[in-house]
């Protein structure tokens, strides 16, 4: 029996897996669900289904070789399942889970009508030509269809997955159903019913929800000073929309490294300088900087839009923003979110932070059905107000009860959820 309160000890909590980690989160969240509910919280300890699949594919030499895919349907309760497929050497059936519970969690939290779901395969798509990868996304949707569907589970990109691994599933899928079935997948290509405003969508969330964060804490995005670690999809939009709003992005951390201007780097420069280099270093106006500097920049507000584990007990201590936004899923250990609540530190959660992505995936899906298209300025806004709205309502949960952000962000998700289970009552 899996049961929550048998993780030993919080304290000890860094060697913990993800799907440990998400049990640790329930655990603390659990005290405070209404009465009425608290009864109905295991359901969210167990994934609702899992699916391992077989994916053998051709190789371009002739061979045949083999992977293994999930995809792990956290809870429907609320709606189809949605979330992301990632293909990644260290993919693993309890990553898997555990990004499909954080899923359920986040799509209640900004009250789109989705339960949780995600995907993966263990591949290391480097080592794999683009006809490879394309012969093994066609097996691995094929091996998931029969989840999939509009109304069933719609997919979308996350790690090492894009615009043109959407476009292959939409087309497996539609190929294997004998129509065309845009609304089955999000995240692609606008030229096949993506939706405009996507790529930047999850760094706008960020950005819309650390600007509510600063308002209610008194301070000012222009002038702040904001570190940001990681300058991808999620990282670079949120510098640049800082950047824009008059912060100055003091420093930046990616895979090659940590880069610091007092004054403010210059975003649109330090990007098309890492365009052609591949690396931050060397970028013009920028002091290469240690991760430890990094990590103690005097910043108003930190940004971590990398990976998950990247806050940890070694560097929470260093931490000087009054401000720490989760982009990334995961950034913070349980332990080094203790300390950072200590520090007098205000973490923004993942779950409300990089909600962007699936709110904006959640339109995307709304006008494949409609087939009514939106212009990019109506998408923004709407973003805008769902992610004002989705930390509204956190930060209220959190005053009032006198929680942390993350607890309360779960507190008002598995609320959402639980409540749904009740009204829908116990099949058979
Ligand atoms: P990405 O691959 O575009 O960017 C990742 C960035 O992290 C890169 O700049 C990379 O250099 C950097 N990085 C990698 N290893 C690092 C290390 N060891 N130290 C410092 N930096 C490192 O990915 P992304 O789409 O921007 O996603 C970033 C995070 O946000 C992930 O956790 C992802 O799950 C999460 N997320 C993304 C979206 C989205 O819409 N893209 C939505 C929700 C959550």
């Amino acid at each position: 029996m899996n049961k929550v309160s048998r993780i030993p000890s919080y304290l000890s909590a860094e060697h913990l897996g993800p799907w440990d980690t998400f049990l640790v989160q329930i655990d603390r969240v659990e005290p405070h669900l209404s009465a009425e509910l608290r009864p109905l919280a295991p359901v969210l300890t167990r994934p609702m289904r899992a699916l391992i699949v077989n994916v053998p594919i051709r190789l371009d030499n002739g061979e045949m070789a083999h992977f293994e895919g999930y995809r792990v349907q956290h809870n429907l309760a609320r709606g189809p399942g949605k979330g992301g497929i990632r293909f990644h050497p260290d993919v693993t059936l309890a990553e898997v889970m555990a990004l499909s519970a954080w899923m359920t969690v986040k799509n209640a939290v900004v009250n789109v009508p989705f339960g949780g779901a995600k995907g993966g395969v263990r591949v290391d798509p480097k080592r794999l030509s683009t006809a490879e990868l394309e012969r093994l996304t066609r097996r691995y949707s094929s091996e998931i269809h029969i989840l999939l569907g509009q109304d069933k589970d719609i997919p979308a990109p996350d790690i090492n997955t894009n615009e043109q691994t959407m476009a292959w599933i939409m087309d497996t899928y539609s190929m294997n159903e004998g129509r065309t079935a845009m609304g089955v997948v999000t995240g692609k290509p606008v030229s096949l019913g993506g939706s405009l405003g996507r790529r930047d969508a999850t760094g706008r969330g960020v950005f819309v929800a650390t600007a509510e964060a600063a308002r209610h804490l008194g301070m000012q995005i222009a002038g702040a000073k904001v570190a940001i670690q990681g300058f991808g999809n999620v990282g670079e939009a949120a510098a640049r929309l800082f950047s824009d709003a008059g912060a100055r992005v003091v420093a930046l951390q990616d895979g090659s490294g940590s880069i610091f201007n007092r004054a403010g780097l210059d975003v649109r420069a330090v990007k098309a300088w890492r365009q052609q280099n591949r690396s931050l270093i060397g970028a013009p106006g920028a002091e290469a900087i240690s991760a430890d500097s990094f990590w103690s920049t005097d910043a108003d507000i930190l940004v971590a839009a990398a990976l998950e584990n990247q806050i940890t007990a070694a560097n929470a201590g260093l931490i000087r923003a009054r401000i720490l936004c989760e982009g990334a899923n995961g950034p913070t250990t349980p332990e080094a979110d203790l300390m950072l609540q200590e520090q007098g530190v205000t973490v923004i959660p993942d779950v409300l932070a990089n909600a962007g992505g699936v709110t904006v995936s959640y339109f995307e899906w709304v006008q494949d059905i409609s087939a009514f298209f939106w212009t990019e300025d109506e998408i923004n806004a709407r973003l805008d107000r769902i992610m004002r709205e989705a930390f509204a309502a956190v930060w209220d949960a959190a005053q009032t009860r006198g929680l942390p952000l993350r607890t309360a962000a779960f507190v008002l998700g598995c609320e959402r959820v639980l409540m749904a289970h009740k009204v829908r009552g116990l099949y058979p």
